[in-house]
């Protein structure tokens, strides 16, 4: 079964004047449909303002289509009686990890979530400890949050959203406000839940070497999905992702410009280790 279902999604934000007459309607979201299923790693990629904040809302019931349907696991999200369900099985991460940690204790906030649903004592220690080690940040437990690096505050969020058991958990651009370091760290946790815990993971973010890794990848752009594949084919497609004002990394590029002025590398390369492998084969004949 899948995850989340998303049928036809419309999405209208309303500006009303101060009589509470319409000014002026933005589709954000415009005929959308995806299915992801349990275990899948799925990431969407779209430039500023495409869209996908807005989506990843709908997946977890802060927003309800205009039209169109969206499901998590099975439900509904405009039907109200599957609120807490649906919060629940589809975990959300934010951008900003500040705005995510309330506890003095890194423990203790990732206790937080469990103890708000009712789990008995015992078990919230557990999944504390639990999920911590799934993002590597059990050391770190006793720390105070505020004195954390951006990543690892970013995985101590994670690790509190783990540690609801959701189904699913959906990431909005986790990375954005991070270094180059944090990001690297925060997205190989990610990688390893879903690896190792076998946890499905929607993924969204503007990067396009964050996507590597994800076995489907959906581009948005102006509120719809104007490309759908794995990585490789979408990195295949350079000058629609140029078009999408995406930035593709420079080894896709240079591979890419190789290969336009005859050099014959496949399509599609990813990273220096392809690239390398790939040059090594043209040049062995
Ligand atoms: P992204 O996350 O890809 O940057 P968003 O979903 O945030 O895109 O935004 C999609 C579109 O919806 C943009 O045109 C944005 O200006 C508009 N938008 C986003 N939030 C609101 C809001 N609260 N009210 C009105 N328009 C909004
Ligand atoms: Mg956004």
């Amino acid at each position: 079964m899948s995850i989340i279902k998303a049928k036809n999604v419309i999405f209208e934000y309303i500006r009303r004047d101060e009589e509470g007459n319409v000014e002026g309607i933005n589709t954000a979201v415009n005929n959308v449909s995806l299915d992801v299923k349990q275990g899948e790693f799925v990431a969407i990629l779209g430039h500023n303002g495409s869209g996908k904040s807005t989506l990843a809302k709908h997946l977890n019931a802060i927003l309800y289509p205009t039209e169109g349907t969206v499901w998590v696991d099975g439900k509904d999200t405009s039907d109200d009686s599957h609120l807490w369900d649906i919060r629940q099985n589809a975990g959300m991460v934010f951008q900003n990890p500040d705005n995510q940690i309330i506890g003095q204790v890194v423990e203790e906030d990732v206790g937080f979530g469990p103890e708000n649903m009712g789990v008995p004592t015992r078990e919230i220690w557990e999944r504390v400890e639990e999920s911590l080690k799934a993002v590597g940040m059990y050391k770190y437990r006793k720390h105070s949050p505020n004195r954390l690096s951006g990543g690892q505050k970013q995985r101590v969020s994670i690790a509190g959203v783990l540690a609801m058991h959701p189904k699913c958990i959906v990431l909005d651009e986790p990375t954005a406000m991070l270094d180059p370091g944090g990001r690297k760290e925060v997205i190989r946790a990610i990688r390893a839940l879903n690896d190792v815990e076998g946890m499905t993971v929607i993924l969204i973010t503007h990067y396009m070497e964050e996507i590597i890794h994800a076995d489907r990848v959906f581009v948005m752009d102006d509120g719809k999905v104007a490309m759908e594949g794995t990585p490789k084919e979408i990195f295949s497609r350079v000058e629609e992702l140029k078009a999408l004002r995406l930035d593709v990394p420079c080894v896709t590029l240079l591979a890419y410009e190789l290969q336009k002025r005859g050099i014959p590398l496949p399509a599609g390369i990813l990273t220096g280790e392809e690239f390398v492998e790939a040059l090594q084969t043209v040049y062995k004949g």
